[in-house]
């Protein structure tokens, strides 16, 4: 199994790529944002317990991000790797999916982190707001406060993975089929 972690800020073009790579590689895609957001419409009990906290631009939960990657993990046993977006986002869920993976004698090989400037990322949100009809991307106020969440929270599991010499940055801006040729290099080599 080659599994692969698509890191990188809110609005870094992380779904807009994963897209992409499961196209070209055939990986089972696990995004716990459309997880959560399946879920919230649906309108289970664990998509009302989310609906709130992510329109305040806050985290789910570890134990239920947790728990929706294992079950998704134990029911594709038979793919060729994952493809895992914004998920891990704290270290509490990259400790437990580095043992997630090892009670299956896996791991993660490759930690692939979009690198996009401020500035960017806000415009891109921005527009993506007129169309997602996402709560979050609307209000400034909940920009504000997934970057500062993405930066005490989520970037210290960038650290956790470099510190095993897997992270490797990309350059996120330019054009989407330029960034997916980045990406693809990077797996090509790596992999
Ligand atoms: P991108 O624009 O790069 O696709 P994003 O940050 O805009 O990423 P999602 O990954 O779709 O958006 O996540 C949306 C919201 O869902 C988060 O702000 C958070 O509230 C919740 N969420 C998603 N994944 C997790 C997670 N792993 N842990 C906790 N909360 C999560
Ligand atoms: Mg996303």
């Amino acid at each position: 199994m080659y599994n692969l972690i698509l890191f990188g800020p809110p609005g870094s073009g992380k779904g807009t790529q994963s897209e992409l790579l499961i196209k070209q590689y055939g990986f089972k895609h696990l995004s716990t944002g459309d997880l959560l957001r399946k879920e919230m419409k649906e309108g289970t009990p664990l998509g009302m317990q989310a609906k709130g906290l992510i329109a305040e631009g806050k985290l789910v939960p570890d134990e239920v991000v947790i728990g929706m990657i294992r079950s998704a993990v134990e029911a594709h046993p038979d793919v060729p790797g994952f493809l895992f977006d914004g998920f891990p986002r704290t270290i509490a869920q990259a400790e437990a999916l580095d043992a997630l993976l090892a009670e299956k004698d896996a791991a993660i090989n490759n930690v692939l982190f979009l690198k996009v400037n401020q500035e960017e990322l806000i415009k891109r949100l921005i527009g993506r707001a007129e169309t997602s009809g996402r709560l979050d991307d609307a209000d400034p106020e909940v920009q504000r406060k997934r970057q500062e969440v993405y930066t005490n929270e989520t970037l210290p599991v960038a650290a956790h993975y470099a510190k095993a010499g897997i992270v490797k940055d990309i350059d996120g801006e330019g054009s989407i089929d330029d960034i997916f040729n980045r990406l693809a290099a990077a797996i090509g080599s790596l992999g």
